[in-house]
């Protein structure tokens, strides 16, 4: 496909190429948005017509000069659900401007996407640059062991060099996927698997340091808390145990996952109080709840 300089933009006015310019950079940035997403992102009310209509147009042109992929959405949160979209970079617009593309996503998991991005959006506005620094990684995540939804850090500019940077993997839990009865539960294997990573050398070989919080989103507090209370109190199989259904014995040594590397929250507290203590661990989740970062 030949890339030529297009005679439409040319004519566009300078605003209209800027603000194309811009929803083009927050793609590349946080790979999957609604139009309401780019709304928020522009400082503007996402309930507001005019300021919708406005990215949409805009939207629309970037479809047209075929820079953008689009997802069918339905947001079922909302009062009167109705069909929107999820836009990403197509192929070509990461070619251009860096990013993961959107092209061939299939529809069934796109609102589990658009749940990472709006993580994302919260945690770069909780914990603003010059005072912070974050670095997010949403592609080639699988080393050690383990594949999260993305791995991010905080680095606190304040604090000494040395033990400013906090790590995190983030789990964005997707719509239950039966597991097999009986059967130890997939999302229990998943955090075995970071128990033993923790601290290790093997964990500095594979991904450059050595401890780190795993920040599961649940979908609901009851999910949350039954998730909490399983791991504190029922030892589980070691990631490589082949045994995983209960009325078995085997010989592994259990581990039992109370630890406070798990920090646990839901999609509600997230989306709504992001920067509040809304974070239990494993280890205290009765008793106590934490900010992402204590600072
Ligand atoms: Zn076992």
């Amino acid at each position: 496909m030949s890339i030529q300089t297009s005679p439409i933009q040319s004519k566009e006015f300078p605003s209209t190429r800027n603000a194309q310019i811009e929803i083009l950079g927050w793609l590349a940035e946080y790979f999957a948005l609604t139009v309401k997403d780019i709304v928020r992102l522009r400082g503007q009310d996402p309930e507001d017509d005019n300021s919708r209509r406005c990215v949409q147009q805009s939207i629309n042109r970037l479809l047209t000069k075929s820079k953008l992929h689009r997802v069918p959405y339905v947001d079922e949160r909302v009062k009167t659900p109705t069909r929107s979209f999820v836009y990403g970079l197509n192929d070509s617009g990461v070619d251009e401007y860096g990013g993961k593309s959107l092209d061939d996503h299939s529809a069934r998991t796109i609102e589990h996407e658009l749940h990472i991005s709006h993580f994302h959006i919260l945690l770069k506005k909780s914990f603003p640059e010059p005072r912070f620094i974050i670095t997010w990684q949403q592609s080639d995540l699988d080393h050690g062991g383990v594949d999260p939804d993305a791995h991010f850090s905080i680095t606190h500019t304040n604090l000494p060099p040395d033990k400013n940077t906090f790590h995190f993997f983030l789990e964005m839990e997707r719509a239950k996927i039966g597991n097999v009865k009986g059967d130890e539960p997939s999302i229990i294997r998943r955090q075995a698997r970071y128990f033993e990573l923790y601290n290790t050398d093997r964990c500095v070989k594979e991904w450059g340091f050595k401890q780190f919080r795993v920040l599961t989103v649940q979908r609901t507090a009851e999910k949350m808390k039954n998730l909490c209370a399983r791991m504190a109190t029922v030892p589980a199989h070691t990631s490589t145990c082949e045994i995983h259904q209960y009325q078995k014995k085997c010989n592994c040594k259990k581990l039992l996952l109370n630890h406070r590397m798990f920090y646990m929250t839901t999609e509600e507290l997230f989306q709504t109080q992001f920067a509040n203590k809304i974070y239990r661990t494993s280890k205290d989740f009765t008793t106590a709840s934490y900010p992402l970062l204590e600072i």
